[in-house]
């Protein structure tokens, strides 16, 4: 019989009448033919208030004891349900984590799940039960109860969905899907019909908070479709599913982090492990990077610029300056004013002449661009907070991502709830119990492939002066000549300037050169350098950015191969650096032993 699970946030359960509607919504699931696990959160705010009275009592609260305290809010929310369901007149058993099943690592609220028995909700679910199953927590070997982090109820949901093999896991939430962007930000937003794991991960790092990132990451893995909807309306909703939801759009939507900080180090001695020294720096602080870009240095210095959230900033320039005295690097800066634009898209990686256009509608909206970052799904950019709404408004409006995708371009559409009865679609090769064989824990960091790139080449342009228009010049150029850019990295450098550099094929060498020439002469900028061939070292993953250490064991295998990172590049699928191209065998062969265990 075919399995669903149903998510309700805090919002959708909290109040008496608000249980009752979910439970209708579980009982109807079943009345279709399915066995149904309703996963649920704590009602309302109750876990904002259950943390304000453990700080009440106590500055630091043990976090063991956290976890005790936490755990109740949704033990309140699961007996509530299964009580609802049975006034209803139908059979529902409320299970805590440890009595799912569910057991975590040691870390206290924010524990990761090592495994999930079955038994006893299969059991209670062939008996014809309703499962009611606690969100957010689980036990670790010793029975300690632990939780997995805030709105970690959503990681509950798919994980469960996953071993139990469920046809799909619902979300009800308070919105009514996956939008273009924040309607609370642009009231033009559109709802998305459906998006891909991967641009639902980069834009949900990216600032667009739907879902707890973990559980997508989940998602991708055990090719779980989600189906994220409105638990008071019966409007559609999205799909979150391997495709997205057109093939021909670059862009599926846009997103900003408000409140960002930068910091640039000048003058960082070029050599294999100036980078590693930094970040894990900054890492072993626990704070969180978001864009980390190096650029090519002159005179063998490199300049490196990372972004934090802003209420980071001062752990991080503590790490910074730290790191700084070690490289014996002359001077760093910061700047906490600034806002991090991103568009998101799948397509665009096999499309040329995407960036251009967004660095074009920030031209003409007078915004000048402080750094750049793309990565093959991804393009952000660092802009002055002040002009962060009006950045997003204008990338909104290019990509035309209020308008509806036309019909013929749309992907495969997932597989809609299936009428009752039917046969179940069989599942992708890819089982979950092959892969949760192949990893320590369920949640552990999965590297999907390694590749080498040696067909192309870098320009630099140095010196770009502190005005709009460079990039969107240069690209706008570069784009109608047919040449595709891959990478694109802007980083801060002092007196103002920046440096900008970017990679494209090999035989394109000549033109994009005199491009680069003919804009960096326009613009005033300093000589430019380049390099005809790179080597271009690709991780491609799951969850790269909250397994942190993945950047730095990239850096640190490199280091130890004795070979020197020219460009980074990050974001949550894919970490990518330009190495010397006579390296880059090496390199790949280094990557791949340093991750062998955790290959797909
Ligand atoms: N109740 C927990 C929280 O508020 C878990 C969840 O809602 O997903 O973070
Ligand atoms: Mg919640």
């Amino acid at each position: 019989m075919s399995i669903v699970v149903q998510k309700f946030g805090g919002t959708s359960v909290a109040d008496r009448g608000l249980i009752l509607a979910a439970a209708r919504k579980a009982i109807r699931a079943q009345l279709e033919g399915n066995q149904v696990v309703v996963v649920v959160s704590a009602m309302g705010k109750n876990t904002d208030r259950l943390i304000q009275l453990a700080h009440d009592i106590h500055d630091r609260p043990p976090a063991r004891e956290m976890d005790m305290l936490l755990a109740t809010g949704e033990q309140v929310s699961v007996a509530l349900m299964a009580m609802a369901i049975d006034s209803l007149g139908y059979q529902a058993v409320s299970m805590t984590g440890a009595q799912l099943g569910i057991v975590t690592d040691d870390s206290h609220t924010k524990a990761r799940i090592r495994s999930i028995s079955t038994t006893r909700i299969t059991e209670a679910l062939a008996q014809g039960k309703i499962v009611i199953a606690a969100g957010f927590q689980g036990v670790n070997e010793r029975s300690e109860i632990t939780t997995l982090g805030r709105g970690g109820s959503d990681t509950t949901a798919v994980a469960l969905a996953a071993v139990l093999g469920a046809d799909r896991c619902e979300i009800y939430t308070d919105v009514d899907g996956v939008y273009t962007t924040d309607p609370k930000l642009l009231a033009e937003a559109r709802r998305l019909s459906q998006i891909s794991y991967d641009e639902m991960l980069e834009l949900a790092s990216a600032g667009a908070g739907v879902m707890h990132n973990r559980s997508i990451e989940f998602a991708k893995k055990f090719s779980v479709p989600i189906y994220v909807r409105n638990s008071l309306s019966e409007a559609p909703g999205t799909m979150i599913v391997a495709d997205p939801e057109s093939l021909h759009r670059a862009v599926c939507g846009a997103a900003l982090v408000k409140d960002q900080a930068r910091i640039t180090l000048t003058g960082v001695p070029d050599r294999p492990g100036a980078a590693l020294t930094l970040i894990s720096a900054i890492a072993a602080k626990n704070v969180a990077m978001d864009m980390i870009v190096q650029n090519v240095g002159e005179d063998g210095l490199a300049d490196i610029s990372l972004t934090v959230f802003r209420d980071d900033l001062a752990m991080a320039l503590k790490a910074v300056e730290e790191a700084a005295a070690e490289l014996g690097v002359l001077a760093f800066n910061h700047d906490d004013d600034v806002s991090c634009v991103s568009v998101v898209g799948l397509p665009m990686a096999e499309q040329a002449g995407v960036a251009n256009r967004m660095f074009r509608a920030m031209a003409e909206a007078g915004i000048n661009i402080l750094m750049i970052s793309t990565s093959h799904i991804k393009i952000s950019l660092l802009v002055a907070r002040e002009s962060a709404v009006e950045a997003l408004q204008c990338v909104h409006k290019a990509f035309e991502l209020e308008r509806e995708p036309a019909a013929s371009t749309l992907a495969a559409t997932a597989r809609p709830p299936r009428a009752p009865g039917t046969a179940r679609p069989a599942r992708p090769s890819n089982n979950g119990a092959v892969i949760v064989s192949k990893m320590q824990g369920m949640e552990g960091l999965v590297i999907e492939g390694i590749t080498l790139d040696e067909s192309q080449a870098r320009a630099t342009i140095h010196g770009v002066p502190n005005v709009p228009g460079l990039a969107a010049d240069m690209f706008d150029d570069i784009a109608s000549s047919g040449i595709n850019v891959d990478v694109i990295v802007q980083s801060y450098s002092d007196e103002g300037t920046a440096d900008l550099s970017f990679t494209f094929p090999r035989e394109n060498f000549d033109e994009a050169i005199a491009t680069a020439r003919r804009i960096s002469e326009r613009f005033g900028c300093k000589p430019l350098s380049n390099c005809p061939q790179i080597a271009l070292l690709s991780v491609y993953g799951i969850g790269l950015r909250s397994h942190t250490q993945v950047a730095g064991q990239m850096f640190e295998s490199l280091g130890a191969a004795g070979i020197n990172v020219e460009m980074i590049n990050t974001s949550e699928v894919c970490i990518s650096v330009a190495v010397n191209a006579k390296q880059g065998a090496k390199g790949l062969a280094a990557l791949e032993d340093t991750f062998r265990d955790v290959m797909l």
